[in-house]
This record gives structure tokens, C-alpha cells and sequence, in this order.
């Protein structure tokens, strides 16, 4: 199990969460961190320190944001296609957080 960073965060990005964890798995992409999977030890610190309840474990993910499990899970994979996940998202579902 891991926790996810999910839709919230996008363009919010104010590094609560990094602060917290004690593994230093939480990244930053161009318009949102997200937590790699691999490193994430699902210790749950970094929930409650976002402003915008932006962090779940990946099974309480809300259901809307579920691309968010790809995002996230993406990390390994490097952070342009994470970017490119993040931006496809924002402009389909017309993201405008601020
Ligand atoms: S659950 Fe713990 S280890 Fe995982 S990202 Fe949050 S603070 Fe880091
Ligand atoms: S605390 Fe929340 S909004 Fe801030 S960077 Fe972390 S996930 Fe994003």
C-alpha cells in the first residue's frame, strides 16, 4: 500500500507534506508533488498536513480522482510522463485551483 497525492495539490503545490515525511518520497513535478509508491512506508504523516485534503491511502482514493493512482504510480517511470499525465488531466477536466 501506499498513500497518493491527488487532484488538489495541482498548481496549490505548497510542500506541507514534504516537510513531514520521514522517507523523502514525495516529489515535485511542474504542477503537482506526488509520492512515489516505491518509497512510500504508508506511515500516514503527510495526510493531515495538506491544506487541501489533497493526500489519501490508495484505497480511500475518492473514486473521481482515480487517474491519480497512474499519476502517482508513474514516478518510477520518470517525471515527464508524470508531467504529461498531470497536464492531459488538468485540460480534460478543466483544473482551476489557486
Ligand atoms: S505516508 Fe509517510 S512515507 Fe508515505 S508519503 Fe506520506 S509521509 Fe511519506
Ligand atoms: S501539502 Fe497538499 S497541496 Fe501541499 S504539496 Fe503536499 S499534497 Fe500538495
Amino acid at each position: 500500500m501506499t498513500y497518493l497525492i491527488s487532484e488538489p495539490c495541482i498548481d496549490i503545490k505548497d510542500r506541507s507534506c514534504v516537510d513531514v515525511c520521514p522517507v523523502d518520497c514525495i516529489h515535485e513535478a511542474d504542477r503537482m508533488l506526488v509520492i512515489d509508491p516505491e518509497e512510500c512506508i504508508d506511515c500516514g504523516a503527510c495526510e493531515p498536513e495538506c491544506p487541501v485534503e489533497a493526500i489519501f491511502p490508495e484505497d480511500a482514493l475518492p473514486e473521481k480522482w482515480e487517474p491519480f493512482v497512474k499519476i502517482n504510480h508513474s514516478f518510477g517511470e520518470g517525471l515527464p510522463l508524470v508531467n504529461g499525465l498531470v497536464e492531459t488531466y488538468a485540460v480534460e477536466n478543466n483544473v482551476q485551483n489557486s
